[in-house]
Order: structure tokens, then C-alpha cells, then sequence
């Protein structure tokens, strides 16, 4: 098949990095994951971190078998599939493959295309640079807002009045703006209570 329908199909994905580490935000912080970061992103959020993944020609296109196989090498069956934007992609092949070999998944998405693929836990990170898609809304177990300008209080309420009742709230500080931002986000939760705070523990164990 050529690798243009096989990208399509979700049998064939760019892939950026995989990798072993420890979950270091979110409701999973603290868990040993494997990464799969998918290579393509066109949200373009002026402060991310990963941008060398937005281009998802530059990386290499696996089989989602040989995806998997890395995967079987660590002892954790946690997976976090991660980009870039990793619903830009067909993700039922991956996920369903990934299911039948006993992992736990995990996505974490900006949202911003149509929903695809079967996951344990949808963290959704929307953001003001690409409005996301309406398919959202019904999957997101934990909606988590990134803190970088004062406005994102109200943006991350506008997001919140749309999610299931049982997603929880997350705050994160974007973390070249944690000194900033920390004792709003710290006074903001105190009077939101059923929002709670998520920080980039990874950063300060300064692993991936
Ligand atoms: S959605 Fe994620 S990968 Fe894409 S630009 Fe924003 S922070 Fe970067």
C-alpha cells in the first residue's frame, strides 16, 4: 500500500520520538509511561515546547506494528500518545492494536481535529490558537488549561461549562511564566475549587 493511504488509513504514522519515562503532569503524574510522540502540529502556540514537531514531514513514517513492538520492550503497559497534535491521525488502528496487546491508553490533545481511536483516559488541552473540534467535548476525562496570560482564567472556563460533568479541571502554568502566574493560579483555585492545579513535575526531575 503507499505510504500516503497508509498514513490516511492510520496503519502507517509519522513518528517523532517514543520513549520511557514517567508521566510528569496531568491526573497520571507520578505513573511510568511510554511516550509515543506523533510527528505534525498546526495549532502553533507561540510557547510551545515541541516545535520541532510541527512539521510532520520531517520524521520517520512506522507501521503501527513496529509502534507497538517498541512499546513491548518496557515493563510498564501505560502508553500517553502525545505529538505534535496526535489527532491529526486515524488513531483506531494504533489504539486498537495497542488494546489488544493489554496497555492502558492515554491521549493528550489540543482537541483540534475530529475525534479518532479508543483511549482509558482523553486529556484535552485546548488552546487559543485552533479552536477545537465539537468531538471533543464528550471524550475529555481531564480538561487541563495551560496559564500563560491572565485572560486563560476566562478561557478555561468558557472550555469547562462544555465538558461531562465528571472531567476534572486542571490548571497548569506555562512553565516560563510559573513565577507570574503561580499566585493567581494558587488564589484562582482556592476560590474555583473544583479546579485543581497540574504542574510539569518532569521538568523539575528534569527528565523527558
Ligand atoms: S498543540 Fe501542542 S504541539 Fe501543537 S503547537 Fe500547541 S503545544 Fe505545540
Amino acid at each position: 500500500m503507499e505510504q500516503k493511504v497508509a498514513v490516511e488509513k492510520g496503519l502507517q504514522l509519522p513518528l517523532m520520538e517514543a520513549f520511557y519515562t514517567i508521566q510528569g503532569e496531568g491526573t497520571f503524574t507520578g505513573h511510568a509511561a511510554y511516550f509515543i510522540r506523533l510527528g505534525g502540529c498546526d495549532v502553533g502556540c507561540v510557547w510551545c515546547d515541541v516545535k520541532e514537531s510541527w512539521e510532520a514531514g520531517k520524521w520517520p513514517v512506522h507501521s503501527i506494528e513496529d509502534i507497538v513492538a517498541e512499546a513491548m520492550k518496557f515493563p510498564g503497559r501505560l502508553v500517553v500518545i502525545t505529538g505534535g497534535e496526535p489527532l491529526m491521525y486515524e488513531l483506531g488502528p494504533l489504539t486498537a492494536l495497542l488494546k489488544a496487546n493489554g496497555f492502558t491508553i492515554n491521549i493528550e490533545t489540543s482537541g483540534a481535529h475530529p475525534f479518532s481511536g479508543q483511549f482509558d483516559w482523553v486529556c484535552f488541552s485546548p488552546k487559543k490558537f485552533k479552536e477545537p473540534h465539537p468531538s471533543i467535548y464528550d471524550k475529555a476525562d481531564e480538561l487541563k488549561v495551560i496559564v500563560f496570560h491572565k485572560s486563560d482564567f476566562d478561557f478555561a472556563e468558557k472550555h469547562a461549562a462544555k465538558v461531562k460533568p465528571s472531567c476534572k479541571k486542571l490548571l497548569q502554568p506555562e512553565w516560563s511564566r510559573a513565577d507570574r502566574y503561580m499566585n493567581d493560579i494558587i488564589s484562582y483555585i482556592k476560590n474555583h475549587p473544583n479546579w485543581n492545579i497540574s504542574l510539569q513535575t518532569h521538568k523539575f526531575m528534569d527528565i523527558p
